[in-house]
């Protein structure tokens, strides 16, 4: 199979970004629309050393431009008009729907042009909680293309998850619609954005509007709650209102969203992203790690609630002009083939998923994959935890049929893209890496002091260095910002996660350094010893944490969800340890098995750790903010299973 880069060309790339990245990174922002060009001597300020002053990072300043424009117009204006910007699958099989760029481009506008009527202005707060129906990326661009700012709320989150995120942003405008179906469930999603306001008014935050979209498939009208004065349905006003809608346009360093992080070590962060370098970071990563061309058929299967469907949905794929496909639904229903189906009905080429979907489809068997032919398939990615190599074998071998790439993307809320991953073709993959950093990152591997190591190495993943991706601030909180980002070692951004690097260079994410384990004095990631576990053929999942020991300073404790049918025993219990003894060492062997129906997860499919160590260590009452959890029954079952 053909692809655009070589590891030659890569290298290349990559060093030119490196020696010059106000040049490397100009030449592709040309490539852009600017209303007016960025000063040429400020094409990157930054200081990263708290030491040395504030933490500052700019971008492209003096710069003015529009995302949604280049996103949109752009396109239309170039004749592209007729392509389809949006493909929609709804809920059920027999359900969906489609745009064109020109299409979009009037129904962002009309939503645009209401938001500005009922006096939403540039530097305003909109907050969306919508499901995956392609009015969430319609009203995305609608804010960007008046230079409001944008916060999106996964439209999983409860009313008290929502109202934290109105008081903190304090919004013009809520926009949400009256309900979800999300496989056989109804969620009505007003009812819970009507108690959230209830709640943020309690904190003085008072909302005017909110403008509720009619889910016919869902629910109807006349079943919706409604507040007459403060509720307007969208139907009723927004395509009254003109097709064509003048641009603001926002300086470079213009706030352009507002998100919070999925909440897996704690309270979430409310992260700030600007306009210029994030426009610029998010279409060169999509472009590149995908290995993007103009025919490709594109599905990411995050929602736009995470910063995955942020820059991965909505800006990256559109910037680039390309088909993007949005799902409502859940990936198993009707049933686990479904993600397959899906791909064969609309010929998908890139597909971008999660490791807590592929083991789930892994459990259910590989017969629902098989079921369909998936030809179209050309590259695949993974985001959002540690991919075990056993399942990345599943992905590579039973659903990209052994020739589709992977793209492991490791990256973060608060890097806006991709910064270590792999580029589809260009160099040899080692299953479970996520390989080599993009163009202008710079990864570095530091110890507990702070420095630098070089060669075959492991510790603390920081970056030297800004990217144009990277977000400015925590909302609200300098304080926090620098807390946790740029005090831990002083000059780098701190990611939070462990990393380990091989002789041959490539990049092992082991887990988030707060969750590492020090067993005897030896330093083990949770992502290795899950591994290890999640290769015995009756492992399905596992998470890894540490607890007291007496001799060993910290043991190890695993969480093991079973394949579906399989009975718990003590001789397997026995095999799993005997896995990890083989494959690592006997120095990571858990000291105590605990069987897990399910683990406690974020609402985006992560595994919830810091709840699991105060289950291993009987902390009950220090359970903590459960409040991100899909799921919060599944901490009472693991409870009743401790002692089994
Ligand atoms: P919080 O910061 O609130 O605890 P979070 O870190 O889970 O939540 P996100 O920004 O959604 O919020 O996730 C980023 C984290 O996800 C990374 O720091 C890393 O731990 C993990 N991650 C993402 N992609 C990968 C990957 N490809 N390989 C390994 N880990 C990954
Ligand atoms: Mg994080």
């Amino acid at each position: 199979m053909f692809f655009s880069m070589t590891g030659n060309q890569y290298l290349e790339m990559y060093q030119r970004s490196i020696d010059d990245p106000a040049g490397f990174w100009s030449e592709i922002a040309e490539t852009f629309y600017w209303k007016q060009k960025w000063s040429p001597e400020e094409v990157c300020t930054e200081n990263l050393d708290v030491t040395k002053g504030p933490i500052k990072i700019e971008w492209f300043k003096g710069g003015k431009t529009n995302i949604c424009h280049n996103a949109v117009d752009r396109y239309v204006e170039a004749g592209d008009g007729a392509k389809i910007a949006m493909y929609w699958e709804g809920n059920e099989p027999d359900q969906d729907g489609k745009l064109t760029y020109s299409e979009l481009l009037d129904k962002v506008c009309q939503l645009a042009n209401y938001l500005k009527s009922v006096g939403v202005e540039k530097g305003d707060a909109v907050v969306i909680y919508l499901p995956m129906l392609m009015e969430l990326p319609i009203a995305m661009l609608a804010c960007a293309r008046i230079g409001a700012v944008h916060s999106v709320v996964f439209a999983g989150f409860s009313a008290d998850a929502i109202a934290q995120r109105i008081t903190d942003c304090k919004p013009k405008v809520v926009i949400t619609c009256n309900a979800v179906k999300r496989g056989q469930k109804l969620i009505p999603l007003k009812d819970i954005v009507d108690a959230s306001l209830v709640e943020s008014a309690k904190n003085g935050v008072t909302v005017g509007i909110c403008l509720t979209y009619e889910n016919q498939l869902a629910m109807k009208k006349e079943d919706t709650q409604w507040i007459a004065g403060r509720d307007v349905w969208w139907q009723d006003v927004v395509p009254n209102f003109p097709t064509r809608c003048d641009v603001e346009w926002v300086d470079a360093e213009d706030p352009l969203f507002l998100l919070y992080t999925s909440g897996s070590t704690g309270k979430p962060k409310g992260v700030l992203h600007t306009t210029g370098g994030y426009m610029v970071y998010a279409a060169t990563t999509f472009k590149h790690a995908f290995d993007y061309k103009p025919t490709d058929i594109y599905w990411c299967t995050a929602d736009c609630g995470w910063i995955t469907g942020h820059s991965y949905v909505t800006y990256g794929p559109l910037l680039n002009g390309a088909t993007v496909l949005v799902y409502e639904g859940a990936p198993n229903y009707p049933d686990p083939g479904r993600c397959w189906d899906i791909v064969d009905k609309y010929g998908v080429t890139i597909f971008y998923t999660a490791p807590t979907l592929i083991r789930s489809l892994m459990r259910d068997g590989s017969v629902y994959v098989d079921r369909y032919s998936r030809k179209s398939l050309r590259v695949l990615g993974s985001v959002g935890e540690p991919i075990n190599p056993t399942a990345w074998r599943w992905f590579y071998n039973v659903v990209g049929d052994s020739r589709c790439p992977i793209s492991d993307t490791w990256w973060q809320t608060e890097t806006g893209g991709f910064m270590i991953t792999p580029l589809p073709g260009a160099w040899p993959q080692k299953p479970g890496s996520a390989t080599f950093p993009f163009f202008g990152v710079q990864p570095v591997i530091v110890d507990e002091k702070g420095r630098e190591m070089t060669g075959e190495c492991s510790g603390y993943l920081c970056i030297k260095k800004s990217w144009p991706g990277a977000f400015r601030t925590l909302y609200g909180d300098k304080d926090r910002y620098e807390t946790t980002y740029f005090k831990p070692f002083s000059g780098y951004y701190f990611s939070g996660d462990g990393c380990r690097r091989d002789k041959d260079g490539y990049h092992w994410l082991t887990g988030r350094v707060d969750d590492v384990i020090n067993a005897s004095g030896h330093r083990i990631g949770t992502a290795e010893v899950e591994s290890a576990l999640v290769s015995h053929p009756k492992c399905a999942e596992a998470a890894v944490v540490g607890i007291d020991h007496e001799v060993k300073g910290q043991g190890i404790y695993a969480f093991v969800t079973l394949v579906d049918g399989v009975p718990y025993s003590d001789d397997l219990r026995k095999s799993l340890i005997m896995a990890v003894r083989s494959q690592i060492g006997a120095f990571a062997a858990p000291d105590k098995i605990h069987w897990a129906p399910g683990l406690p997860k974020t609402r985006s499919g992560k595994i919830m750790r810091r709840i699991l160590r105060k289950i291993a260590s009987r902390q009950l009452d220090e359970l903590g903010d459960t409040s991100t959890l899909a799921d919060p029954g599944v901490v009472d079952q693991l409870i009743s299973l401790s002692d089994s």
